[in-house]
């Protein structure tokens, strides 16, 4: 600490570049700190720092960290003390730029394992920016002196140490996330896809704002008693609510009485959320995907022969290939991009669905005959998709009773609040026969396994540079490829996005080898994750404190959304093994 103080007064004064000198490792009382990174210029992405401190001397009892889930929230609180601890004892605005910033990852509502903290069997890291400050390009070293030796040493006491922090709160989100996995991992063996705890706060504040709407006006989510289901979670005791379970499920109801709402808790509700969010006790199928319409984006040798047949030009529809699909296109690739993932619940939403992907009625069929369509709708699916691959479908439908025919289970939203309709829908079906006729066979149909090839990931600019970029939840820019996300709706957090690029990288590397099949390579790539963490996805050498994980189903996404995406058809396969 003495030789970093000595430094910051030598290069004080003189030109930004001066910094460099002070990369490096020191020891401060309480903490080492690493300095892995200096920014060019004070314009520049902030410098990188890392604190660590011994278990010890951070006193966190083992039963926090002792399982995956309890240390990946006891991670995910420490980064959101710590940037707490910014807030409140760090000045920031000293200088040119981003002179005085200091900042740790932003976290949102649900609860992530990320790379910003890192809890061990025998320390604790936390890996931060710092805006190292100058005044133009004249570094500014008695204001780094501050923020180093007076500020960065508080926050770390305050956030990171386990006798300095609200220990309620902490121990309630580990114990919180535990049981919100407990429960995710038991629905199978009810039987179920899904649960919301009654008391659920579902509505967010705004389109923009993730918190939860205030109550009142929101109204907290009442089972009814034909769903009403029970959860003994190993910290909160019995949580009741409603069970959604396997098949096909219905959400009806007027405009405006919910219906979407439930449904984005569902998609949700494959993340852990934090005490507080109103959908701490909505859970998901972790193997749930939001499946949508997306017209424009590009397909590679996707078979989505079980949807789309004869299409005009004969084009073959076992391998479909676009560079801008139509909206019943776009979403049956998503449908079947997911299923060659594994996808076990899919969930649909008419707002954002293509109305001829989803329905085809009695008129139409007398009008238009099934030689002319090449769509088979997915009303004449979704009971195969179950009956042959065990997928459960979730579908928001307020426009089509035609569906009454098809559900297990119907449930209609009523001023925000759900009602099991399933045996009127279903006394409404035989009273009112719909006329239509099932089309496209019993059967579901096949699914391809692809096989990406390695010519597809150019992580290139330029001629020698890697580069790979992200903007925000939706761009990644993979050398010169741009990856549009906007329509995955499951990317919640930034550090996902950022997760996802470079994992792309990391599994191109290793696991595209014209041999593995796209699902193989993912899976061997979250194998590496899960054994060695997120570190291994930085670029050589570095050390990223950005990322947060990504589900196997939106890394996928991305890869199927790359325009450069090059694959061969690998064998036609079950889906369940997960071995083709
Ligand atoms: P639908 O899909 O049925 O048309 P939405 O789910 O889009 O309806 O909800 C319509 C509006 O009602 C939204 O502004 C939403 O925030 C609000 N809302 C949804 N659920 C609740 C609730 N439980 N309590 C209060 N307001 C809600
Ligand atoms: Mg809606």
């Amino acid at each position: 600490m003495e030789r970093l103080k000595e430094k910051l007064k030598q290069i004080d004064g003189r030109g930004y570049k001066a910094y460099k000198t002070i990369e490096g490792e020191y020891k401060f009382p309480d903490f080492t700190l690493l300095i892995d990174h200096v920014q060019g210029d004070p314009f520049a992405s902030p410098s990188r720092l890392r604190v660590r401190l011994s278990q010890q001397r951070a006193g966190f009892p083992a039963e926090l960290f002792e399982n995956e889930s309890r240390r990946t929230a006891l991670e995910d609180y420490l980064v959101r003390s710590f940037a707490d601890a910014i807030r409140r004892y760090v000045r920031g605005g000293r200088g040119t730029g981003r002179s005085g910033l200091v900042a740790i990852a932003p976290c949102g509502q649900e609860i992530l394992k990320r790379s910003a903290v890192v809890v061990g069997e025998d320390y604790i890291e936390a890996r931060f920016v710092v805006g190292l400050p100058a005044r133009g390009r004249t570094i500014l070293g008695t204001q780094a002196s501050e923020i180093l030796f007076q500020e960065l040493p508080v926050v770390v006491r305050r956030s990171l140490f386990y006798g300095n922090l609200d220990l309620h709160s902490c121990h309630r989100q580990v114990e919180l996330a535990e049981d919100q996995d407990f429960i995710r991992s038991s629905l199978k063996e009810k039987g179920l896809v899904a649960f919301l705890a009654n008391g659920s706060l579902l509505p967010r504040r705004s389109g923009i704002d993730d918190r939860p709407m205030p109550k009142p006006p929101a109204v907290p989510l009442l089972s009814p008693q034909s769903l009403e289901v029970s959860f003994l979670t190993p910290n909160s005791g019995t949580i009741k609510g409603m069970g959604i379970p396997q098949g096909v499920t219905l959400i009806v109801g007027g405009g405006y009485h919910g219906k979407s709402t439930l449904l984005r808790a569902l998609e949700r509700g494959v993340y852990n959320h934090i005490p507080g969010d109103g959908r701490e006790w909505v859970i998901t199928n972790p193997h749930a995907v939001k499946i949508r319409a997306e017209d424009g984006r590009s397909i590679e040798r996707v078979n989505i022969s079980p949807f789309i047949n004869n299409l005009p030009g004969g084009k073959d529809t076992t391998a479909f290939c676009t560079q801008d699909a139509s909206g019943s296109t776009s979403q049956a690739a998503n449908i079947m991009e997911a299923l060659e993932m594994g996808a076990e619940l899919l969930l649909v939403d008419e707002d954002t669905s293509a109305t001829n992907f989803m329905i085809r009625d009695q008129r139409m069929q007398q009008l238009v005959c099934k030689e002319k369509e090449p769509i088979t709708p997915f009303i004449d699916k979704i009971k195969s998709l179950h009956h042959n691959l065990g997928v459960s479908t979730v579908l928001v439908l307020g426009g089509s009773g035609d569906y009454f025919d098809v559900a297990d289970l119907v449930i209609m939203m009523d001023c925000y609040l759900p009602q099991d309709v399933t045996a009127e829908a279903g006394a409404i079906a035989r009273r009112y026969p719909s006329r239509r006729r099932p089309e496209g066979g019993p059967d579901f149909g096949e699914l391809t396994h692809r096989i990406p090839l390695p010519e597809s990931f150019n992580p290139r600019r330029g001629s020698r540079e890697v580069k790979i970029q992200t903007k925000g939840l939706h761009t990644i820019l993979f050398g010169t490829t741009s990856i549009d996300l906007s329509c995955v709706e499951q990317v919640v957090d930034p550090g996902q996005t950022r997760a996802v690029g470079d994992a792309v990288l990391y599994m191109a590397r290793r696991y595209v080898d014209s041999r593995r099949s796209l699902r193989q390579g993912i899976e061997e790539l979250l194998k590496d994750i899960g054994q060695k963490g997120l570190d291994i996805l930085a670029p050589f050498g570095t050390v990223l404190g950005d990322y947060s994980m990504p589900r196997k189903y939106e890394i996928a996404a991305a890869i199927n959304r790359m325009r450069t995406l090059k694959v061969r058809a690998g064998p036609q396969g079950e889906r369940s093994d997960g071995k083709v």
